[in-house]
């Protein structure tokens, strides 16, 4: 029998997508009670119907593999808006940094939940995250139904006594996480940066990665100050600090990497570490170098996307970043060929769902049914000449309809039935955290 969508949510039950239109021509897909994709065809619809629960006409819809969002701080969606266009330093002194030392669980919990809102109304079904009360984040996300893999973000400043206490903070992370026995998330170690964490402490995270086989978050080489840092301080550059510290690794995924060298290029795709390339926020702040994507082609890298924070973005929209990420590279590297439209959204899916170990972001049987379905009859799907173009070049996160992670309907014809609630929650927690700013 067939349910309505308001009885599906919460509950398990085998989904029938009949004639989408998809990369690959027109498919019926059959998604079992268990999240995995079964069948994906022409023409399957018909044995498969009478054991679907659920039922989506996707006459009008185009599939594709949800998108992948491998590096942001999620509840600096808070902070969005908050503070634009100062320098840098001003910035981060002046503005982010006194608010987020005023952060509390709760915030972390709302800023969260507003993330999530925004990436499954944009079509993401998962993400990586590094920030703060993250035992808070792990509850907003699984009330989401999104994937995360979730990290603490360590920073000791050098400091040894800072050091133990980043070290207790991570093993209770990954501790809770693992306790949550959910299987979308995962935890992961998030040692910030070389500027921010010791070798003592990159060491430890590297031991804790490789014995117990938890995935690292970083972020490295974002701007030319970081690598001239490393140099006059330690006589390294970051990548060499890294590896040094045994960081780098296939279970490693490194945010920005804008000022990477050829050889650095060459020894991350002998190290099997991903890159997540986070163009809007390298322009925002003005990094001054784009991510050398053909050399880190070049080596073998997986290079993925992901938006950064709300504060140096100011959205989490996937659709935005891909279009952003083919023309910084084309503008920048001076070719109109470089990171064409399959190659983008490639990134923003099969690269991203690989690097957090949930598949291949394929629409194929035996893959996990994260799944988008895109409004065909949308003006920026007309006319449909090409269907990758209009996907990277044309459309945005409002032309997702339909949003379906490892088989749960989170988001069905634009309707999310927790919307109104976390706007208003998100909104009071940060104009409170604004008024404790402010001292008021
Ligand atoms: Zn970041």
């Amino acid at each position: 029998m067939m349910a309505g969508y308001e009885e599906f949510p919460g509950k398990r039950g085998s989904i029938l997508i009949e004639d989408v239109l998809t990369r690959h021509g027109r498919r019926d897909i059959f998604i079992g009670s268990s999240g995995i994709i079964e069948a994906a065809g022409e023409e399957i619809g018909r044995t498969c119907r009478s054991e679907a629960d659920y039922c989506i006409a996707g006459t009008e819809l185009l599939a594709m593999p949800g998108l992948v969002n491998t590096h942001t701080h999620a509840a600096m969606s808070l902070l969005r808006g908050y503070a634009d266009d100062l320098p840098l330093q001003t910035w981060l002194s002046e503005k982010i940094w006194p608010l987020e030392g005023l952060l509390t669980g709760d915030d972390v919990y709302w800023g969260t939940r507003l993330a999530c809102l925004e990436m499954i109304r944009s079509g993401t079904i998962a993400f990586a995250d590094m920030y703060f009360f993250m035992e808070d984040a792990a509850r907003a996300v699984a009330e989401s139904g999104l994937k995360a893999m979730l990290s603490y973000g360590f920073i000791d400043l050098f400091d040894p006594d800072r050091r133990e206490r980043e070290m207790k903070a991570t093993e209770q992370l990954v501790a809770s996480i693992r306790a949550m026995e959910n299987p979308k998330i995962q935890p992961a170690l998030g040692p910030h940066a070389v500027y921010t964490v010791s070798e003592e402490s990159l060491r430890w995270c590297a031991g804790m990665s490789a014995g117990e086989q938890i995935p690292i978050l970083i972020h490295l080489s974002e701007t030319e100050k970081e690598i001239s840092d490393a140099v006059h301080q330690w006589g390294r550059r970051p990548v060499q600090i890294l590896d040094h510290c045994g960081i780098l690794t296939p279970r490693t995924v490194a945010a920005h990497c804008c000022w990477l060298d050829h050889g650095e290029c060459g020894l991350l795709g002998e190290r099997g570490v991903h890159v997540s390339h986070n163009p809007v926020s390298n322009m925002k702040l003005a990094v001054g170098r784009a991510m050398p994507y053909p050399w880190l082609k070049e080596a073998g890298v997986n290079v993925t996307l992901g938006t950064d924070g709300c504060a140096s973005n100011n959205n989490l929209d996937l659709f935005e970043e891909m279009k952003t990420a083919a023309l910084l590279q084309k503008y920048s590297w001076n070719s109109q060929t470089i990171l064409p439209a399959p190659e983008t959204l490639f990134m923003a899916t099969s690269a991203g769902a690989r690097a957090l170990g949930l598949g291949n972001g394929a629409l194929a049987p035996g893959e996990p049914a994260d799944i988008i379905l895109i409004d065909r009859t949308a003006v920026c799907n007309t006319p449909l000449h090409n269907l990758a173009s209009n996907l990277v070049y044309s459309c945005s996160g409002s032309a997702v309809r339909t949003v379906i992670c490892h088989g749960d309907i989170l988001m069905k014809d634009r309707v999310i039935p927790w919307e109104a609630e976390v706007i208003r929650g998100a909104s009071a927690a940060a104009a409170d955290l604004v008024k404790r700013g402010c001292g008021e």
